[in-house]
């Protein structure tokens, strides 16, 4: 694996921008050897993603006219190119993101099948029609594109959620700019060029690194851009929210989770031990479907935790790219001093410490971010460890008496991404599909796992309604137009009392 640190600059009209000299910069690093600088990135504000949105104005005259079968093309040809380059897109994502191989190389697959089903959507009539009251009249919607919309994205699923965002808006005819997570601004860097190289003409995806509070905050303010998309934490989304309110500027926020698997007690527990391990220590829990909760009915508890805590205890920590890691670094130090923090809080709610819960400092691990799998059992529902999202290697057991209680803990959290049921009882399994408070439901399979042929995102605090991924993406990138086409030769009056 080359090592070797690459300057980057923004990505702007189909060519790559040179930061001038003097301007700031931050850098990318290896989250399992911060020794490791991935590359150097402009520090960029106001000035371009103004050039940004400027060149990708340019783009959207073109662009949008591109009949949609077209533009549904070009969007199968970056699935050809995302899958010659998935390795490559694999190892740079280990280094870069400390997801473990296998999973990075998921990664790029959802990006793939995202590229495969918006190209079939450009074949898709994306309207219908309707009867008229009147005779001698037709009546039909079609979608509109929005001309520039913003996506801001997270650093935990470094090429799926740009895909997701950024394939549905330029299938519907949208030009993108993106502002990706500075803890990966190489992969976003590589994304636009696999992308351009597929044939997405230039300026119709342009990606401006930079900090949150600069260049994303001039992404929000811009006022050519007509919506942003954006995923991360509840606390920006919430800035969102605001920013994009008091411009009524359309948003869409995919939140954060604390999600749970119910265990009942007649479950398959070698299933559960799967899954859950699966679930919550997969990404080292840095996703945002995360299984953080573990709601198990007394009855099963003790041979459930004595199989699970031996399963945590053997999963293989380590650097991401060794192909033999189970459990790669998280994210960054101060996430890794958020997670401990953390584990402090649930030791001082008296939850019990079942196994893990300590940073992984000596040797090799002393030049990463590493913490241990931990578990946590007598947690209480209003513990903060059970209320609050963690976003590491965490998971808080829950033991409860009976369904209707599972069930009431499942849903007492502020998010509402994603919960699970194991049971071999149809009657539970779908009392829960009605009952849980959640978009995401799993049955005897984990809280992770969704397929971008499904609508993605969850209730309350977890996002604002929309939903990304499948058809439903492009209510967000579009802008509905009802069509009324009347035949009739003759001033004809809806709704209007015919006279006698
Ligand atoms: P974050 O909110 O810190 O950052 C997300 C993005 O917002 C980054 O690109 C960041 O630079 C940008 N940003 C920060 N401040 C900004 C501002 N003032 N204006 C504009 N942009 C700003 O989140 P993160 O730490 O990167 O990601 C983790 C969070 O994302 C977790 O809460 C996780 O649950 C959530 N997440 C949600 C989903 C989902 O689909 N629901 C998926 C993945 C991650």
């Amino acid at each position: 694996m080359a090592t070797a640190t690459a300057v980057k600059g923004n990505h702007i009209g189909g060519r790559e921008v040179s930061a001038p000299s003097g301007m700031s910069t931050f850098t990318s690093v290896n989250p399992a050897n911060h020794a490791d600088v991935v590359g150097v990135f402009p520090r960029s504000s106001e000035e371009e993603i103004a050039e940004a949105v400027k060149a990708a104005t340019k783009a959207f005259q073109t662009w949008s006219t591109t009949p949609a079968p077209v533009r549904g093309d070009v969007l199968l040809r970056i699935a050809e190119r995302l899958t010659e380059e998935k390795e490559s897109l694999a190892q740079l994502m280990s280094r870069e993101m400390g997801k473990v191989l296998v999973e990075a190389r998921g990664d790029v697959q959802e990006a793939i099948d995202m590229a495969k089903y918006m190209a079939g959507e450009g074949r898709r009539a994306l309207g219908a029609t309707y009867p008229s009251e009147l005779r001698n009249k037709w009546a039909m919607t079609v979608r509109a594109p929005l001309g520039v919309v913003g996506c801001i994205t997270p650093w935990n699923f470094p090429i799926a959620i740009p895909s997701w965002k950024s394939f549905a808006a330029i299938m519907a005819g949208n030009a993108v700019v993106l502002k990706p997570a500075e803890d990966t601004p190489m992969l976003a860097a590589r994304f636009v060029e696999i992308l351009e190289s597929a044939g997405l003409p230039p300026g119709v995806l342009n990606v401006v690194h930079g900090l949150g509070e600069e260049a994303g905050e001039a992404l929000l303010h811009h006022p050519d851009v007509k919506a942003i998309s954006f995923t991360g934490s509840v606390e920006v989304g919430r800035h969102v929210a605001k920013v994009c309110g008091e411009q009524l500027k359309r948003f869409s926020l995919e939140l954060g989770g604390k999600n749970a698997i119910v265990v009942l007690d007649d479950a398959d527990l070698d299933l559960v031990v799967d899954g859950a391990i699966w679930g919550a220590f997969g990404t080292s829990g840095q996703r945002c479907t995360a299984t953080s909760r573990l709601i198990v009915q007394r009855k099963v508890l003790a041979p459930l935790l004595e199989r699970l805590v031996a399963r945590a205890r053997k999963l293989r920590i380590g650097p991401a790219t060794d192909p033999a890691t189970e459990v790669g670094a998280v994210i960054n130090d101060t996430q890794k001093d958020r997670i401990l923090s953390y584990i402090a809080i649930g030791k001082e709610e008296g939850a019990t410490l079942l196994t893990g819960g300590n940073a992984l400092t000596e040797g090799a691990f002393h030049a990463g971010s590493f913490i241990e799998p931990t578990i946590f059992s007598d947690v209480r529902k209003d513990m903060r460890i059970a209320q609050e999202e963690i976003f590491g290697p965490v998971l808080s057991v829950i033991p409860v008496d009976d369904f209707d209680e599972a069930i009431e803990v499942a849903n007492s959290t502020p998010y509402g991404l994603s919960l699970s049921i194991y049971t071999a009882s149809v009657h539970a399994t779908f009392q829960a599909i009605e009952r849980f408070d959640a978009g995401l439901v799993y049955v005897n399979a984990p809280t992770i796992g969704a397929e971008i042929q499904l609508p993605f995102g969850g209730t309350k605090q977890t996002g604002n309604g929309f939903r990304e991924a499948g058809a439903t993406a492009f209510d967000e990138f579009t802008e509905w137009k009802s069509v009324y086409i009347d035949y009739s030769g003759q001033l004809q009056r809806a709704q209007i009392d015919t006279e006698a």
